[in-house]
């Protein structure tokens, strides 16, 4: 299994392999959004940054990458074992991004018109699931 240090190497090289794949994409086929595209990177940065599987080890680089708001993450942590669901290819990365949106309820509360961006917002998902595979396939056939 490799550190956390490994994940992020691997996960941000692809980045730039992947990055100028998913932009010729949008410009090739024209039902696809700059926006979307641009939602999706972000998304894969966060996946990458922020977002990773290994949520479910407080003491873990992602987590202290949150710095002095990693506690809201605590209940996140006692929720889920390590390499339990949290390293689920469908259930990883919706627990931890419906665990992110249950926080920020209350932004949408008081700003109900940021639900117009919901595109943008599952393009997000699609990006942060994407790292998280990567993530998840380190995990299982990485030797070092
Ligand atoms: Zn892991």
């Amino acid at each position: 299994m490799p550190e956390g240090k490994t994940h992020l190497k691997i996960e941000l090289f692809s980045a730039l392999l992947l990055f100028p794949f998913v932009f010729y994409l949008a410009y090739a086929v024209k039902e696809i959004a700059q926006i979307e595209v641009i939602s999706f990177c972000i998304g894969y940065l966060l996946g990458s940054l922020l977002l990773s599987p290994d949520m479910d080890l407080f003491k873990s680089d992602v987590i202290g990458r949150w710095s002095i708001f990693k506690y809201i993450w605590a209940p996140y942590c006692w929720l889920y074992n390590h390499r339990g669901v949290s390293h689920s290819w469908i259930f990883g990365s919706f627990t931890r991004f419906s665990y992110l949106i249950l926080l920020l309820c209350p932004i949408v509360y008081f700003y109900p018109q940021i639900l117009q961006y919901w595109r943008e917002v599952i393009s997000v998902f699609v990006g942060c699931w994407f790292a998280n595979s990567l993530h998840l396939i380190a995990d299982r056939h990485w030797k070092l």
